[in-house]
């Protein structure tokens, strides 16, 4: 009989011990989002609710007037720029790359990499919102176009062929981009 008891307070003994840690964990992780959910705050990189209704949309008189016209015909007609011959192809330096057309922060370099084809690649957007995708159709392929959320303006095109940790490779024109030194 007392052998019994023994074995049963043990039992409960670990049982309560086993919610408490379980407790602890969950409190734990609370805590890790809530701070990361702070950082995004004060980073402004949080574009959840109603930034990201933040849209800007003007006419194409009014982008002609603020964009250069090879910036125009990427940007808001879809073109492409010769491969080679862009700013950031071959752009080393640690910084910001931002829209063109509207400043919101796209890529950071620490996720460039040299994808030897001409345009500047990422294998990750700067946040999760930034960047929205369309098929593209054109020129017999079928390829994902990448456009700044915020604006609308043509980047370029995300493929599946990029390196760890994502697999993708955002392929962007240099014309679509502006950088900013860290
Ligand atoms: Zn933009």
């Amino acid at each position: 009989m007392l052998r019994h008891l023994i074995f049963i307070g043990s039992l409960l003994l670990f049982i309560a011990f086993a919610v408490v840690i379980a407790l602890n964990k969950q409190e734990e992780q609370k805590v890790v989002k809530s701070q990361l959910m702070a950082l995004n705050d004060s980073t402004g990189n949080n574009k959840t609710g109603d930034q990201m209704k933040d849209k800007i949309v003007k006419t194409d008189a009014e982008w002609k007037a603020i964009l250069t016209d090879e910036q125009y015909h990427v940007m808001r007609e879809k073109g492409t720029e010769r491969p080679f011959t862009g700013k950031f192809w071959d752009h080393k330096e640690t910084g910001t790359y931002k829209c063109a057309g509207c400043g919101e922060v796209l890529f950071e370099s620490i996720t460039k990499f040299d994808a030897h084809c001409g345009w500047p690649s990422f294998y990750a957007p700067g946040d999760s919102g930034v960047i929205a995708e369309n098929s593209d159709y054109s020129h017999g392929m079928v390829r994902t176009e990448v456009i700044c959320n915020k604006c609308g303006a043509h980047l370029g095109h995300v493929f599946n062929d990029g390196p760890k940790p994502t697999g993708l490779r955002y392929c962007i024109n240099s014309v679509s981009l502006i950088f900013e030194k860290k």
